[in-house]
C-alpha cells in the first residue's frame, strides 16, 4: 500500500498543475458549434507568442511530438531530398530514422552522445553543397536522451554565412514553453513541440510553427500525406475549427496553461527553469558524479542527464526510487540504458520539488552502492536557491 504523492521526475510528460486538470474536466462539446472557434483561436495566437513568432502559422495535430516531425517533413519535401543532420542521443536518432524511413537522403553527422549540434561542420558541408543540394537542416533543440541544449543561432548563422537556402527544422519538443525558444530571430522554418513537456498538459498534440518560406515549400512538395495536410488543417483552422475531430479537452487545458506561462511570464518561466536546473546540477556535482553533457555551455534546463559510476546499474536506482520512494526519474535511452538516469525538472515545478527529486535520489544511489555523502546534493542545490536570499540578506546589512 502506497501512501501519498508520487513524484514525476521524467522529461516528459510532466506534471500538470491541478488548475489546469480541472479545467479539462468539462462536458463534451460540438467542435462544429458557432462558438468553438473561440478557445481555438485565442490558443493560436498565444502559442506564437511561445514559439516568439510573428509570421509563422501555428498548427495543432492530435498526435505527438513524432507525428509532428512527420508533418514538418512529409509537407515540405521531396522524396529523395538530401537533408543534413547531426544524430547526438536517441532523439535525433529516432528522426534521422523516420526521415530514412520517409525517403529521405539523410546526410547524417554521427558526433558522440553529450555533445551538440557542430555547427561548424554543418557550416562546412553547406558551403560545399554549391547546388543547394541539401534541401532541410534538422537540429534537435534539446536532446532529451543527454541532456545537451544546441546552438540554433549558430545554426542558423552557418546556412546566413554560406548563403544556403535549405530549410531550417528545429524540434523543440523539451524546450518551447521552458527555455529561450525565438523562432523569427533564429530563422527557424519547421518548429515542432508537444502538449506534454513544456506545456504542462497531457500527451495528445503534435504542435508546429511554419514559417512562410515553409508553408510556400508546401505548396509544391510532392511527398505523400494525407492526415497531416497543412492545406487541410490551415483551411478550417483560419476560423477555429479543424478537419478532423481534435481532443477538445486539450484545447481548454492549454488555455489554462498558456494562461499560467504568461501571468508568470515567459522570460520568468525561462529564468526559473535555468535555477531551478542549476541547484539540480550543483547536487549532482557535489555528489561526485557528472553529467553526459560534456560542457557546462551544452546543460540542459530541462533535463539532467546523470552518469552512475562504472559497476553501478542505473536501472537499480531508478527501480529502488520508484518502489520504494514512489519517484519517477527518468531512465536511460539505448546505449545509456543502465549508465545514467535523467532528472526531468520542466514544467509546474518548484524548488521543493527538485529537492526531493534531490533527496530521493540521493537514497536510491546510496542503496545502489554508489558511495554519496547523505544530504550532499540537497544541501548544495540549496546554496543555489538561496543565493538571492542571501545575497539581499547581504545588501541589507551593509
Ligand atoms: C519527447 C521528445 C520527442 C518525442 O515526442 P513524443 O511526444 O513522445 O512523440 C521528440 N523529441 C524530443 C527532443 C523529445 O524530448
Amino acid at each position: 500500500m502506497k501512501t501519498g504523492l508520487t513524484h514525476l521526475f521524467i522529461p516528459g510528460p510532466t506534471n500538470v498543475p491541478e488548475q489546469v486538470r480541472q479545467a479539462m474536466n468539462v462536458p463534451m462539446q460540438d467542435m462544429r458549434a458557432p462558438d468553438f472557434g473561440q478557445v481555438t483561436m485565442s490558443l493560436f495566437a498565444d502559442l506564437k507568442r511561445l514559439f516568439r513568432t510573428k509570421t509563422g502559422q501555428v498548427m495543432m495535430f492530435p498526435g505527438s511530438g513524432t507525428g509532428a516531425w512527420e508533418a514538418a517533413i512529409t509537407n515540405t519535401l521531396n522524396p529523395g531530398d538530401k537533408v543534413l543532420m547531426a544524430r547526438h542521443g536517441q532523439f535525433s536518432t529516432l528522426w534521422a530514422e523516420m526521415a530514412e524511413r520517409l525517403g529521405l537522403d539523410v546526410e547524417v553527422i554521427d558526433v558522440p552522445w553529450g555533445t551538440g549540434c557542430p555547427a561548424g561542420e554543418f557550416a562546412r558541408r553547406l558551403d560545399a553543397d554549391r547546388e543547394d543540394k541539401i534541401k532541410a537542416v534538422f537540429v534537435t533543440h534539446n536532446e532529451t536522451a543527454t541532456g545537451v541544449t544546441s546552438d540554433i543561432a549558430a545554426v542558423r548563422k552557418a546556412l546566413d554565412d554560406t548563403y544556403h537556402n535549405a530549410l531550417l527544422f528545429v524540434d523543440g519538443v523539451s524546450s518551447v514553453g521552458s527555455m529561450d525558444f525565438r523562432m523569427d530571430d533564429w530563422g527557424v522554418d519547421l518548429a515542432v513541440t508537444g502538449s506534454q513537456k513544456g506545456l504542462m498538459l497531457p500527451a495528445g498534440l503534435g504542435i508546429l510553427a511554419v514559417s512562410e518560406k515553409a508553408m510556400d515549400a508546401s505548396k509544391s512538395a510532392t511527398m505523400r500525406r494525407a492526415y497531416f495536410e497543412f492545406a487541410d488543417m490551415v483551411k478550417l483552422n483560419a476560423d477555429g475549427y479543424f478537419p478532423y475531430t481534435p481532443p477538445t479537452q486539450l484545447f481548454h487545458g492549454m488555455r489554462k496553461s498558456l494562461d499560467r506561462i504568461f501571468a508568470e511570464g515567459l522570460d520568468n518561466v525561462i529564468a526559473r527553469h535555468h535555477r531551478l536546473a542549476s541547484g539540480v546540477r550543483a547536487g549532482v556535482h557535489a555528489w561526485g558524479l557528472s553529467l553526459v553533457a560534456e560542457h557546462p555551455s551544452l546543460y540542459s534546463d530541462t533535463v539532467s542527464a546523470i552518469r552512475v559510476p562504472d559497476g553501478t546499474d542505473a536501472r537499480d536506482v531508478i527501480r529502488i526510487a520508484y518502489e520504494d520512494y514512489c519517484t519517477s526519474l527518468g531512465s536511460g535511452l539505448a546505449r545509456l540504458a543502465g549508465k545514467v538516469f535523467r532528472i526531468g525538472h520542466l514544467g509546474d515545478l518548484n524548488e521543493g520539488m527538485c529537492l526531493t527529486a534531490l533527496s530521493v535520489a540521493e537514497m536510491a544511489l546510496a542503496r545502489a552502492g554508489v558511495p554519496v555523502e547523505l544530504g550532499s546534493g540537497v544541501a548544495a542545490a540549496q546554496a543555489v536557491y538561496l543565493e538571492p536570499v542571501a545575497r539581499d540578506m547581504a545588501v541589507a546589512a551593509e
